[in-house]
């Protein structure tokens, strides 16, 4: 049900800014870099990027995608992330009857944005975002009227420990990894956010996009289908978790 609140305006208008900083996040974090207090610098030319080159979206927009000092593409990743981190947010508003339940909402969609980023960019899920994810989602499980905190708790059990055996299996019978250990914790946080009915039908419809994203890149579909080809396969199971807990 759709509602207003100041909170509801105040969320919505952050949110740019919050994808910003979760593509910020997602390129120093795992580099070793100081997210808070390191200046922003064109990654190319080392240039200070001045504030009018801060102001998400628009920024992007004025620049043509460019940096002002060398022309170099600006990474298509850090607008993506805004304008995802605002549909996020206006899907949580969508959804959700309470300020508490929005803001949580709003904060697990924003982390599962922050994983994706991560995997896409890095194939890395970082330990810091997936248990981050957990929490966050039994918090919110505590205060929903949709989901019991102990189908979350069992979500949460069921879901790393299938993809704990998959992986195990896998690792077995091929003799290399098939699956990252950072899928495993993800789908922690996954089975809490979606309850253990759903994890199937996660699992199914990450699969499923990943395949087509195989076939779509052509040149990997070989290599694909040997198994050989890398794929980030937690961007697969965040898209398919926010669209089977946001869609129903
Ligand atoms: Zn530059």
């Amino acid at each position: 049900m759709i509602y207003f609140s100041p909170i509801v305006l105040f969320l919505i208008l952050i949110s740019p800014a919050i994808g910003s900083f979760i593509a910020l996040f997602a390129d120093r974090y795992l580099r070793g870099e100081d997210i808070i207090t390191k200046r922003s610098a064109c990654r190319s030319c080392a240039a200070p990027l001045p504030m009018t080159a801060l102001i998400p979206l628009i920024s992007y927009l004025w620049q043509r995608g460019q940096c002002r000092n060398c022309g170099t593409a600006i990474p298509i990743l850090l607008p993506l992330s805004e304008v995802s981190a605002l549909g996020l947010t206006i899907l949580a508003v969508m959804s959700t009857d309470t300020n508490a339940e929005l803001i949580l909402t709003c904060f697990v969609l924003w982390c599962l944005l922050a994983l994706f980023i991560c995997d896409a960019q890095w194939f890395r899920l970082p330990d810091v975002l997936t248990f981050l994810l957990l929490i966050l989602a039994l918090s919110l499980a505590l205060i929903s009227p949709n989901l019991h905190i102990f189908d979350a708790l069992i979500g949460a059990i069921a879901g790393s420990l299938s993809f704990w055996l998959i992986r195990t299996g896998y690792y077995i019978l091929r003799k290399r990894e098939g699956l990252g250990l950072g899928d495993v914790k993800l789908m922690a946080g996954i089975g809490a956010t979606v309850g253990w009915e759903n994890i199937a039908f996660v699992t199914l419809l990450a699969a499923l996009a990943g395949l087509i994203w195989m076939i779509l890149q052509n040149k990997q579909q070989t290599a694909a289908l040997q198994g050989k080809a890398a794929l980030p396969f937690g961007c697969f199971l965040c898209f398919a978790a926010v669209i089977v807990w946001m869609f129903p």
